[in-house]
């Protein structure tokens, strides 16, 4: 096997990393061909230990047929955070051993949501699965209803989180390393986000549906760059400064460019339009040299400015001296980065000829990408995506689904998927004991998000 793969003593290879199947994500399995297997002596089912710049555990399952001469390993978007590794880039596997845990701890992956409820849940959803501290994992949905207080309103406050997958940290595990849950394990569930995290925040590539051939520019103009700069200095040409995402709301600009500072271990600083346009006299400019300041702190990293054509309006066309001084500000402040800074901006609109034409020059905003509406194909990529870990009846079609829902934008989608979702667990609301603290597991298995519900919710 040592021609199919780069082999050394302790049976560790080397292998290419691609991006798992969309609907294989959050499963914490990696694909890799027979022969790489092999080479480690592992088989289909055993724990394996990948390491980019951070290391990780996956579970080997047999890769597709198409990669059996390929040395490659297919992750998903959060296995690729939790190594540090860009799709492209190589990562060390070997086979692992994986000890049971006796205590492991979970918080929320981001700082807006709120987790409470037993952890009993949590170890049912887990179980078995290995996993490091640090490690962002996905739950696989239906089980998560019982960490919701069975009070009513609770659980239309917190729908969202608990129909769909929902991410966690790995905050600590006892003993460290590689460890997996099994009946002895303590597992607590923090109720908000911690500090202490793993390399990435929780939005990937997988997460943002319909932009394939987006996702592919977008990585050429920003990730490449962020991730080797060398490569640019070396071809003596200046990586992009500022590239403007343009099209309607709800599209997806702002998770994409999330996705891109994750997956291109960058850092995330994102400014508001509107709102920093709000602020009092001087103060817009003082927070937008802020934000540039902290980026360059805390570079590589990326900054997204939302709804750019508020504060960058066309400078003949405004009246306010306010507005001139924060257009100028901004130019000045994009003109002051460093092509080597590793700062990139990226700014969304949805009314790219109401900006500044200076801000389009070169060396500032000169690159361009269109997000249009989904089509067919790619609202049912969105749809996938927003019913990830949904319990789901036999009788939903998620490409009918896309085919009748013409017009509607990535927003839309997810709120259809959060509509459906409610329904389905206010059909259960009778069978519900609300004093009791959890959910009998029998009302939780017959939770399920029919066809009936996207119809009733396309309706309204
Ligand atoms: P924009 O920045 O274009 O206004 P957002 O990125 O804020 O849009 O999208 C709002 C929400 O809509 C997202 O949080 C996500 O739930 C959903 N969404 C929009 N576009 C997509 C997409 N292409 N794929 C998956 N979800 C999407």
């Amino acid at each position: 096997m040592a021609d199919a793969a780069i082999q050394s003593e302790d049976r560790t290879i080397k292998l290419q990393v691609a991006a798992a199947r969309q609907e294989e994500s959050g499963h914490g399995i990696a694909r890799l061909s027979r022969a790489s297997l092999s080479a480690i002596g592992a088989m289909e089912g055993d724990v394996l230990e990948i390491t980019g710049k951070s290391m990780t555990v996956a579970r080997a399952m047999l890769g597709y047929p198409e990669d059996e001469e390929l040395q490659v390993i297919r992750l998903d978007g959060l296995q690729r955070g939790n190594a540090e590794v860009g799709s492209g880039e190589h990562v060390k596997v070997s086979k692992a051993e994986s000890r049971p845990a006796q205590r492991v701890v979970f918080a929320p992956a981001h700082k807006e949501m709120r987790l409470q409820g037993p952890a009993q849940a949590l170890k049912r959803n887990f179980f078995g699965r290995s996993m490091v501290q640090g490690d962002l994992v996905a739950t696989t949905g239906q089980q998560q209803v019982a960490d919701l207080p069975p009070q009513l309103q609770r659980m239309f406050n917190a729908p969202a989180y608990s129909l769909t997958q929902i991410r966690l940290n790995v905050v600590s595990t006892v003993p460290k390393g590689i460890v997996h849950i099994d009946e002895n394990t303590e597992v607590e569930l923090r109720e908000v986000y911690e500090e202490a995290q793993g390399p990435r925040g929780d939005i990937n590539y997988d997460d943002v549906g319909g932009m394939g051939d987006t996702i592919r520019q977008l990585r050429e103009m920003v990730e490449l760059p962020l991730r080797y700069p060398e490569l640019f200095t070396r071809l003596g040409v200046d990586p992009p400064k500022g590239v403007l995402l343009h099209g309607p709301p709800g599209t997806g600009k702002t998770r994409l460019a999330q996705a891109v500072a994750n997956e291109s271990d960058a850092s995330f600083h994102s400014i508001n339009g509107p709102e920093i346009m709000g602020s009092g006299y001087g103060e817009s400019e003082k927070a937008l040299r802020e934000v540039f300041e902290e980026a360059t702190k805390s570079a590589p990293a990326i900054i997204f400015i939302d709804e750019i054509d508020s504060i960058a309006p066309k400078r003949s066309q405004v009246h306010g001296e306010a507005e001139k001084r924060l257009v100028a500000q901004l130019l000045t402040l994009m003109d002051g980065l460093n092509s080597r800074a590793h700062v990139v901006v990226i700014a969304a609109t949805n009314r790219p000829d109401a900006i500044d034409e200076a801000l389009r020059r070169p060396g500032r905003f000169d690159r361009e990408i269109v997000i249009g509406v989904p089509d067919e194909s790619g609202r049912r990529e969105i749809l996938g995506i927003h019913t990830r870990g949904m319990p789901l009846g036999s009788g939903v079609n998620l490409s009918e689904l896309a085919r009748t829902t013409h017009g509607f934008v990535g927003a839309d989608l997810a709120a259809l998927a959060r509509e459906a979702a409610i329904d389905a667990v206010r059909r259960i609301m009778p069978k519900l004991d609300l004093e009791a603290r959890t959910i009998p597991p029998e009302v939780l298995e017959s939770l399920s998000v029919e066809r009936d519900d996207f119809l009733a919710a396309l309706k309204r």
